[in-house]
């Protein structure tokens, strides 16, 4: 997958503004935010996107999800926040690597 993006983003070809990464997983801002506060997630194993996940990636789709309310919180989100994944071109997905947006205002 040498021409996604967030492959490159994961690989620190391409700049972020992270705001975490372990071993399996990289948060970084949305270049186009829409709040206040707006990160993706992303595992670092590409995936197209949610429909493509098979029951291999069980963990790693529990790991995004229980990162959200951290990284959110961290980011000055403890009040809430709202998180989305888009799925498939009918879904709205732009990027084809699985994404879970974070999203929020202060
Ligand atoms: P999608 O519509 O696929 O769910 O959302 C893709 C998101 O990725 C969009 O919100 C868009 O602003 C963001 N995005 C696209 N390219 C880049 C990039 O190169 N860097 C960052 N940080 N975000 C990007
Ligand atoms: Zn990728």
């Amino acid at each position: 997958m040498s021409d996604c993006i967030f492959c490159k983003i994961a690989a620190g070809q391409i700049p972020a503004r992270k705001v975490y990464e372990d071993d399996a997983v990289v948060a970084f801002h949305d270049i186009n935010p829409a709040a206040d506060v707006h990160f993706l997630l992303i595992p670092k194993q590409h995936v197209d996107s949610l429909a493509h996940c098979t029951a291999e990636d069980e963990a790693m789709l529990g790991r995004l999800l229980l990162l959200a309310p951290k990284l959110a919180a961290e980011q000055g989100l403890a009040a809430g926040f709202k998180t989305g994944i888009n799925t498939g071109r009918g879904g709205g997905q732009e990027v084809f690597h699985l994404h879970v947006h974070v999203y929020g205002n202060r």
